[in-house]
């Protein structure tokens, strides 16, 4: 694990929202020289405190050679989304595993194997996901407190809320993305209900689910419209669970070989 760390160097979407975080707290310099910043310069003395504060030091990898069930168990215990599997001989770069892939293949493989009796019982009885202290941001609020959350509370999404706390849109740390596409980070004034409407790149939508569904219904749901997260709610839309491929990957692949939850 991460002995190509010296040649092999990740740069996600939260390194980003991580240095818009720091310029726009730093009234010194400009956001417009992002720009013309190379990698190298991210990476480098200027922007080490960043890095410092932020990142793991090492990539975290596996091998071709390892189980599913140890890239499972890696993607939880670093709180990473996407683990590189690098080939030992070469140091290549082979494919790049998410809670996602592993989560389908499971489904379409485990339609095979007899499912586990819990999968019937309803999601608020199994306490499967995050119900206490969900991360929000106001219909109305800058973005650029959305960004400041992400990079607190380093969670990969939030539900945009209105003034009842019910559910208007999801903002993920993906999303950020098109502030890249469209050069729009020089602008983090503007609101949630702004920056959520002006998304264009692979746009996820905000998928509910309800305390009383079961288990099964949620993977079904997760995986056929392919996102990250459901929202949960109360009968009035309001906000009141996350349920992540983490929380299900825990529940179906690590708790069930006695490995206690490793999300807090
Ligand atoms: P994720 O990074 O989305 O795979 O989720 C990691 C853990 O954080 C899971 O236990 C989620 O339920 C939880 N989580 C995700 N989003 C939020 C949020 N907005 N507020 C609180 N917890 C969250």
């Amino acid at each position: 694990m991460g002995q190509r760390a010296a040649k092999i160097c990740m740069l996600t979407i939260t390194d980003f929202i991580n240095i818009l975080h720091c310029y726009y707290k730093s009234p010194l310099v400009q956001m417009y020289e992002l720009e013309s910043h190379k990698i190298e310069t991210w990476r480098g003395d200027s922007f080490q405190n960043v890095f410092l504060q932020y990142s793991n030091h090492f990539l975290i990898s596996i091998s071709p050679e390892a189980s599913l069930f140890e890239a499972t168990y890696s993607l939880l215990k670093h709180k990473i989304h996407r683990l590189p599997v690098i080939d030992p001989e070469s140091g290549n770069v082979l494919h790049i595993l998410t809670h996602k892939r592993i989560l389908k293949f499971l489904h379409i493989f485990g339609k095979k194997v007899p499912k586990p009796a819990f999968i019937r019982r309803q999601i608020q009885e199994l306490g499967i996901g995050t119900f206490r202290n969900i991360a929000t941001v106001q219909q109305m609020a800058p973005l650029h407190e959305a960004l400041a959350i992400f990079v607190e509370r380093r969670v990969s999404a939030l539900p945009v809320v209105d003034e009842q706390g019910k559910v208007v849109a999801l903002y993920s740390r993906f999303d950020v993305i098109n502030l890249a596409a469209q050069k729009s980070y020089n602008n983090l004034d503007m609101t949630m209900l702004e920056a959520v409407r002006r998304r264009v790149c692979f746009v996820e939508g905000v998928i509910k689910c309800y305390p009383y569904e079961t288990l099964e219904t949620i993977l079904d749901r997760i995986v056929s419209a392919e996102v990250h997260r459901l929202v949960l709610v109360d009968r009035a839309d309001v906000v009141r669970g996350i349920i992540s491929l983490s929380d299900l990957l825990q529940a179906m692949v690590l708790s069930p070989a006695g490995i206690d939850t490793l999300l807090s």
